[in-house]
Order: structure tokens, then sequence, then C-alpha cells
């Protein structure tokens, strides 16, 4: 399998876009071709281990032989995360399902790829004997979860950038309570979109970037999407039905790249009806699907901060497919788009995407209600993102399908929400008393980009 940028036309190696992130060009990578995945094919009692090696191995082979992929997945995919086959289902009903991504070590979806890609990143520097820098934006949830798979290597740095005060206590104290020497966690006076500009800037300037060994694990990492389509089949398969062929998925989404996976999915041939967009108010992507119109607005802090995002970095991977995968298409979209704040697609473009995405905006009220509601009628807690997931996928009334909407997180991780939306004390955090006890470690630094790149070169590996 080759790539290539959104913005370009170079053929790349998986390799290549496995350490690069970015292109160069400023695009993302993308495959070349969607290989066939049928999932009527596949055995129904696969593990979620041999599934995660059937989806991966055609887009990885030339980097790693079957062997050493199933070694890795095996290792990774086994001590760490609490339930067996890692994804656990809660039926709110019969076709109304719950897709539980939060057994790994850091409560949200975020462990499937970074459990993985670390170690992969991994195998090829233990090979060749090198050393690099991760850098990362984060609205919450991927840095701990990058740092938490990063603090066992000896190859690999990490500094991650997240914005001030604009993450809740327990994201923040699983980051900054990892002690190890090769963890830098750095706050930003800033939002996330600052952050995640910082560290595009940084990946833009090859000359500073390859002196240092810089990679990025955002999740304008390919490998990460590749990663977390593989949830997208494994619950296909579990709760597949002849009777209901096609299926919809609500995805709570920040930077487009949980229900990009989900689009990659259904390019691979998994019969998929409706990917469907939740937003919370910060809803540039619900605006768009109803628009065609792309614009930023400034960002609005919410209890789900994981999706207090603006600018959605991947959303540049399905422009792309969708401009009939012209490079140069793409190119001058997001050259205006990054000028301008705005860019419009033409109706017959629109169309291709409302055939398949639709979308909903939840505010906080509603997310509350929605907390509240299934936990007096299911007993069971839900986390404010998971909140907007469960009502976009109730507002789209398809009760001839399954209906399934991805719980990204576990509520502990927001429990202060929690606690007020269903109006008492849970004493949620009572089993991770040690997180508030520890001491923390984290470096301020100004939202500047020259101020981040001279903190990393004092510190680099
Ligand atoms: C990261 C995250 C999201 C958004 O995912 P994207 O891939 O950025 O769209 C939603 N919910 C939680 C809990 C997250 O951590």
């Amino acid at each position: 399998m080759k790539y290539r940028s959104t913005r370009g036309t170079n053929e790349e190696t998986f390799k290549k876009v496995l350490f690069a992130g970015l292109a160069e060009d400023g695009g993302l990578y993308v495959p070349m071709n969607w290989p066939q995945i049928d999932v009527n094919k596949i055995d129904k009692n696969i593990s979620y281990k041999d599934l995660t090696k059937l989806i991966l191995y055609p887009f990885v082979k030339d980097f790693i032989s079957i062997i050493e992929l199933e070694n890795i997945i095996n290792i990774s995919y086994s001590k760490q995360f609490s339930s067996e086959n890692l994804v656990s289902f809660k039926e709110l009903s019969d076709n109304e399902i719950l897709v539980e991504l939060f057994n790994g070590p850091t409560l949200a979806f975020k462990d499937f790829a970074m459990q993985l890609l670390i170690p992969l990143f991994d195998h090829f520097l233990e090979k060749e004997k090198k050393k690099i820098n991760l850098i990362v934006a984060t609205s919450g949830d991927t840095g701990s979860a990058a740092i938490n798979a990063v603090k066992q290597s000896k190859n690999i740095s990490i500094f991650c950038l997240y914005p001030s005060k604009r993450i809740s206590d327990f994201q923040r104290r699983q980051m900054s309570t990892v002690t190890e020497s090769n963890i830098f966690l750095c706050e930003i006076d800033g939002t996330f979109d600052d952050c995640q500009k910082i560290v595009k800037d940084i990946l833009k300037d090859t000359q500073y970037s390859s002196e240092n060994n810089i990679s990025a694990v955002n999740s304008i990492n390919w490998a990460r999407i590749l990663i977390q389509c593989v949830y997208y089949y494994y619950t296909y398969i579990n709760y597949f039905d002849a009777s209901r062929p096609t299926v919809n998925f609500s995805v709570p989404t920040g930077n487009f790249g949980d229900i990009y996976a989900g689009y990659v999915a259904y390019k691979m041939g998994l019969p998929i009806n409706k990917l469907i967009v939740a937003t919370n108010e910060n809803d540039i992507l619900h605006r768009f699907i109803n628009t065609g119109i792309y614009q930023t607005e400034s960002v609005k802090k919410t209890t789900s901060p994981s999706m207090d995002i603006q600018i959605a970095s991947n959303f540049e991977r399905l422009l792309f497919d969708i401009m009939s995968q012209s490079n140069e298409k793409t190119a001058s979209a997001m050259n205006l788009f990054e000028e301008k704040g705005k860019l419009t697609v033409e109706r017959q473009d629109l169309n291709i995407i409302s055939n398949i995405f639709a979308s909903e905006s939840t505010h906080q009220e509603d997310v509350n209600k929605i907390i509240s509601n299934v936990h007096e009628i299911h007993s069971y807690l839900i986390d404010p993102h998971t909140a907007t997931g469960i009502n976009a996928s109730r507002k789209t009334n398809d009760s001839d399908r399954m209906n399934f909407t991805l719980s990204t997180a576990h509520p502990v991780k927001f429990s202060e929400t929690v606690e007020m939306a269903v109006g008492k004390n849970l004493d949620l955090l009572s089993n991770y008393k040690d997180l508030f006890s520890k001491d923390e470690k984290i470096h301020s630094i100004q939202n500047n980009t020259d101020e981040v790149k001279k903190f990393i070169l004092e510190n680099k590996n």
C-alpha cells in the first residue's frame, strides 16, 4: 500500500506516513486506494486482536511482517485493557447500543490507537537504533493516552501541549502525575486550536523537525485513524443481523478523527447507512453538513472539552475524497480556509457528504438531561461526550436499523459534570484517590511556537 498527501502527488510508504504525521506540503496522508474488507467473510467469533491484525495488515505489510504485527497486537492489547475483547457493549434497547471504548488504561477511546501506535514506533526505532521526540496537542484525552503508552519507551520522549484550564482536573492529573524523565507536559496559555497550530507549525518547519527527530501523534496521524476502524467492524460483526444489514453510528466528534475512521470502514465496504456527527456547541461540522459552509467561530468552553475544537483537522481527508481525490482542489480549498477562515463546497459535493453523514449539535442543558435520563432509566452512567452522541442518535430516529453510539470516555473522567447532571454525589473518584494525592509536574509555556521550539531543544532526546 502506498500513500499520498491530500495536497500532493508523491507516493509515500507507511513508514514515512507513520513517522511524519503531517505531509511536508501541509496536507494529510491518505492511502492510494481503499482495500475492500468484506465483513460477511469474517468469522463471526473473531477476537478483537485477530480482527485488528486482519484490518491493519493490508495497510502496513511493506513495513512489518504478519508475525511481528501479531506479536505487537498481542502484547499491546493484552495487559492494559480491562475487557478481554477490549470493547464492551451496553444495550439501552434492542436497537440502541453503546459501544464502550473506555476500557483502556486512561479510560477513553484514544487508548486503542496509542497502545498500538507507540509499540509500532518502538519496533522500528529498536531495529534502527534511533530515538525520536513526539509532539502532541491534546484537548485532554489524547495526551494521557500518549503519555501512558510512551512512559515505558527507551527510544521516545514526548512533549504534550494542552490548553490551560480547558481540560478536567482528572484529565490533567492523568498526565501531570506521570513523572518519568521522557515525559514533558506543557501547559499553553490558549485554546486547543492554538496548541494544534503550534504542532503543525513545528512540523511544517521541516529543517527543525528533521534535525530534532520530531514526529506527531495527533489524530492527523494516519495510523491512528486506521487502528480506530477496527471497532466499527467489530461492533457490526458482534451485532450482525441479516434482517437489518445496514447500521448507523453516532460519534461524538471534535477533530473529525474517530468519525473519519468510520468513513474509512465505510469506504472499505462496511455496510454503514449513516455516520452521525455529534458535536457540542462547537458546531462547525454540524453547520457545514447543513450548509456546505465550513467556517470557524471562536471556541466555546463546554463540559465536553475533548470536543471544544473549531478546526477539525481530519476534515481535510474527507474533503479530498469528496473532491474526486484532487490534490489541487483540496490544496486551494484549504489555503483559502487558512487565509479567510471559511470555505464552501459545491452542491453536488455536499450531496455526496449528506448521503453518508448526518449531524446534530447538543447543548449543555441537553447533555445534562441525557445523562440524567440514562441514569434514571438504565441505572447507568455516561460521560458528557457520549451524551452528545446519544442525543444525536435519538434525533435521527431510525428505528428500522441498529443504532450504535460510540461511548468515548468513562464517566469518571468528567465526574463533576456527571454528578451535577444526576443531582447527587456518587463518590465516583473514590477509586482514584491516588491520582489526587500525587505531585504534579507541569511546564508552563507561552502560546508561541518559538517558545515551544526552544523548550524542546533544551529537553529533547
Ligand atoms: C478525542 C475525543 C473525542 C473526539 O474525537 P475526535 O477524533 O477528535 O473527533 C470525543 N470524545 C472524547 C471523550 C474524546 O477524548
